[in-house]
């Protein structure tokens, strides 16, 4: 499984990918998206697609 890491210094703010995840796994937190709801991620990569400053990645987890 894997599971979302935000590059704070990188984020924008722009809020698109916290619009695009259909599982409500990020907010934006101040100026930048977070992490908030790790365990409803279903790593589907949309977030990963949808941020345009390249501020996620994801990792792998057992
Ligand atoms: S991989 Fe999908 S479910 Fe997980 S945070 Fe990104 S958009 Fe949301």
């Amino acid at each position: 499984m894997s599971r979302p890491i935000i590059y704070t210094d990188e984020c924008s703010g722009c809020g698109t990918r916290v619009d695009a995840c259909p599982e409500s796994v990020l907010e934006l937190v101040g100026d930048v998206a977070d992490v908030v709801n790790e365990d409803s991620c279903i790593a589907c990569g949309t977030c990963l697609e949808e941020c345009q400053m390249g501020a996620i990645t994801e990792i792998e987890e057992d």
